[in-house]
């Protein structure tokens, strides 16, 4: 399980706690939070405990001295722990981070949990055609992809005319647009239904999030930009529809809790009871749905240009993003400031790099990922100066 320490990484090992005799775990990895994965890979008898941070190596060891667990860390780690056998694995490493070991664990044909979104929107292409062609199984993970993929169980993909991803709209879906600029970053990691990792929480927030996703909807599921669609619904109770070519609409319904799509894809292809909440519908009386504001979400039409463009527009795009957040979780730029320079890079970038018809491997998706960091680093800097 990569990203065993964080939000989707502690849901997951919540639901294998439940049931510890069912499972046999190879690996668990963090990066920082060392006390979790020591106490984790105590609990669940893991072969071997993975931080990505080597300065934490010690600490590591020490924790899981005398258990038989071994301890290791580092990029070089991650990789070698997704070597190892597994028929299930969870991809739940937050950032670009999470490609590589992913494509590795595809190499044994196993089934590939992928909450890890920006393997798909760095390396779409690349992920899917590896795991066809290794003949492993990719299952989303993300809520909206998990409910698009339960509503097109037994159709054809060709007669769906549609895919409304919704959105809840974030944490300032009813800021004033003028008072965008300020927003804190307390303010930004707070989201109205979802309890989420801090990183995705404020992509939430400014729609990077969605963005993303509108991204992994055409690459995992093999449609156009121009039948992806995007609706705030602000109650987060319906998490995707698919429209067919009849003008039927199915919608998925359930309560935001990410256990729900992270036990669909552990039970795939059974369904197994989930200790989530049931809904009840009286109770909750209305859904709520409305057109999201182009001018208050500026990474929806971000997501437009990467879509069109291709190539290796989505890892520019991804990075971009990456380095951008960072800025703003260290107070080094406003909230408004991550859309505008990510958008400057990318588009420095597809005038002048020739994105759109590179091949997308592994080395030329870090190649770009590091260079749109760079500028994007430099556009803020600028900024500041
Ligand atoms: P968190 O930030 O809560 O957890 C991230 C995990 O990745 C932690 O285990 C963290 O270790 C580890 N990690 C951080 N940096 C690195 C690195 N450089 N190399 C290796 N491991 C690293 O994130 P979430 O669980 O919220 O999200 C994980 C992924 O799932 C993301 O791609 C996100 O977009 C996606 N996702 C999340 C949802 C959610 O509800 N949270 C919903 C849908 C998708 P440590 O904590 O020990 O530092």
């Amino acid at each position: 399980m990569f990203g065993a320490t964080g939000s989707i990484g502690q849901n997951t090992i919540d639901l294998i706690r439940r049931a510890p005799d069912d499972y046999n775990v190879v690996a668990l990895t963090g990066a920082g939070n060392i006390a979790q994965l020591i106490s984790d890979a105590k609990a669940l008898r893991a072969d071997i405990a993975v931080t990505a941070d080597p300065a934490r190596l010690a600490e590591l060891r020490d924790g899981l001295a005398g258990t038989g667990i071994e301890a290791a860390a580092g990029e070089a780690a991650l990789i070698e722990a997704a070597a190892r056998p597994a028929d299930w694995i969870m991809s739940a490493i937050v950032g670009a981070a999470g490609l590589a070991p992913g494509l590795e664990a595809l190499k044994h044909g196993t089934t590939l949990a992928l909450a890890n979104k920006e393997s798909l929107v760095t390396a779409g292409p690349l992920l899917m055609r590896e795991a066809k062609r290794l003949g492993a199984t990719v299952l989303p993970v993300d809520s909206e992809h998990s409910a698009v993929f339960q509503g097109l169980i037994g159709e054809d993909i060709a007669a769906v005319e549609r895919i409304i991803i919704t959105a809840s709209g974030g944490a300032f879906r009813d800021h004033p647009l003028s008072a965008l600029d300020t927003v804190s970053l307390a303010e930004a990691s707070s989201h109205p239904n979802w309890d989420m990792g801090q990183r995705i929480t404020i992509d939430s927030a400014s729609m990077f999030n969605k963005a993303m996703e509108l991204i992994e909807t055409k690459e995992f599921f093999g449609v156009r930009a121009n039948q992806i669609e995007t609706i705030i619904h602000p109650e987060s109770l319906i998490h995707a529809l698919v429209g067919f070519n009849d003008g039927a609409l199915m919608a998925h319904v359930g309560p935001p809790d990410m256990r729900h799509a992270i036990g669909f894809a552990l039970h795939w292809p059974a369904r197994k009871h989930l200790p989530v909440a049931r809904l009840d519908l009286a109770a909750i009386g209305q859904l709520n749905f409305r057109a999201p504001e182009h001018a208050r979400y500026p990474a929806l039409a971000i997501a437009a240009t990467v879509m069109q463009a291709g190539g290796l527009s989505g890892a520019v795009f991804n990075a971009a993003k990456e380095q951008a957040l960072d800025y703003f979780i260290e107070g080094r730029c406003g909230f408004t400031d991550m859309a505008r320079a990510v958008e400057r890079v990318l588009d420095l970038m597809l005038s002048r790099e020739g994105l759109e018809n590179a091949t997308i491997t592994l080395d030329n998706v870090q190649a770009a990922d590091a260079m749109a960091r760079a500028l994007t680093c430099e556009d803020l800097d600028k900024k500041r100066a």
